[in-house]
Parts: structure tokens; C-alpha cells; sequence
């Protein structure tokens, strides 16, 4: 399987970043071994001293397919869950003044903390809310309605390039409040499902 994550997807969060709005998505991956499952605490890496932080929607493929057409691409994931792209901040921003890559900023082991999954037909599938709580406080709200490039968008896009295979995760990119974390502190995240907010994910840091 492979973790296939949109940047820069919501405008606020662009922004925040003083990055510019994308015209296309911009697409990294992380490695199987960055996934973090069933609520495991994720130890602070030694090569950072910004770790931040990014709450997300993520798809879950279901269906292998190159090329897909945006007709069908609702066909592709049938279930979401919450993820959290966890970023050393300071090592991406080393790589994007040297226009260098940056997996190792992005795709480290545990970068990729992970929730179970629920069926999309718990949501609106074109406007799920969100939150990502830090140490009890809301500190991101975000709603897929305000994505630059849709669900859709991203499986047409991606799928050109990376032939899609059962298992896959799209991390959908993140809205703005992200932020750092330290030793000790607590992450949460929810999703607002038709029946209320359900939370997805905790992850301690430790
Ligand atoms: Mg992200």
C-alpha cells in the first residue's frame, strides 16, 4: 500500500504557511512505515525541534484503477477516516530553501498516525467536518467543502500517475491551525458524523 498526501489544499491553510495557492495538486507520499495505528503515542523524533501537527480527512481506496475518470471516482473509497500528517517543520523548511525533497520532513516513521475507519455514508461526503483538538482545545476546525481540489479532483489527479490499489490512503491536506507540539501533549481528533461528533484518533506525545 502506499500514503499518498495532498499539500496545501485549503486556502487558509496556504496562507498561514506564506505559501501560494496551488493551481494543481501538489502530491508527496509517505512510506508504509510511517503508519501509526490504534491509537499508539508517537515519540518525539530526535532530529526535529518543530513537530507540527496537521489534521486531516483520508480516503481509503477500494478499488485499483489508473486514469480514472471523474465520473467514477466517487467509486474509489467507500470509507474515511482521520489521519494526522505529522511535520518537522523545521527539516521541510531546510528542503524548500534548497528545493530539495522532503520525505525525511514528512514520511518518518509514525509520521502517518492513522485512525480506524467509518463508511461514508456517515457523512455528507462533500462537506465533512472536522476538528483536531490539542490537550482538550479545538486548535483546527475544517470542513471538505472548503478544499481547493476535491475528492474528486485529487483521485483523478493522482490516479494519472500512480495506478491506485486497494488499501491506499489519501491524506487530503489540512486547514489552517496547524502548530507545534511538545513531550506530554495530547492530540484528538473528530469527525462530525450525521449522528454527531465522533472522535477518530488520540495520540500522545511522548
Ligand atoms: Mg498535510
Amino acid at each position: 500500500m502506499k500514503i499518498i498526501c495532498i499539500g496545501r489544499n485549503y486556502i487558509d491553510h496556504a496562507k498561514e504557511l506564506n505559501n501560494p495557492v496551488p493551481k494543481k495538486p501538489l502530491v508527496f507520499m509517505k512510506p508504509p512505515s510511517a503508519l501509526l495505528v490504534n491509537n499508539k503515542p508517537l515519540y518525539y523524533p530526535e532530529f526535529t525541534e518543530d513537530l507540527h501537527y496537521e489534521g486531516e480527512i483520508v480516503l481509503k481506496i477500494c478499488k485499483n484503477g489508473r486514469y480514472v475518470q471523474p465520473e467514477f471516482a466517487h467509486k474509489y473509497f467507500q470509507e474515511i477516516g482521520f489521519g494526522i500528517d505529522f511535520t518537522a517543520r523545521d527539516i521541510q523548511r531546510q528542503c524548500k530553501e534548497k528545493g530539495h525533497p522532503w520525505e525525511i520532513a514528512k514520511g518518518f516513521d509514525g509520521s502517518a498516525a492513522m485512525s480506524s475507519f467509518m463508511a461514508i455514508d456517515q457523512v455528507d461526503p462533500t462537506a465533512i467536518e472536522f476538528q483536531m483538538l490539542l490537550n482538550g482545545e479545538v486548535v483546527q476546525h475544517g470542513n471538505t467543502k472548503d478544499l481547493i481540489f476535491s475528492f474528486t479532483d485529487i483521485i483523478v489527479y493522482v490516479s494519472k500517475f500512480f495506478r491506485l490499489q486497494f488499501g491506499d490512503l489519501i491524506f487530503t491536506g489540512t486547514p489552517a491551525g496547524v502548530g507545534p507540539v511538545k513531550i506530554g501533549d495530547k492530540l484528538e481528533g473528530k469527525i462530525f458524523t450525521k449522528e454527531g461528533a465522533k472522535e477518530m484518533i488520540r495520540c500522545d506525545i511522548r
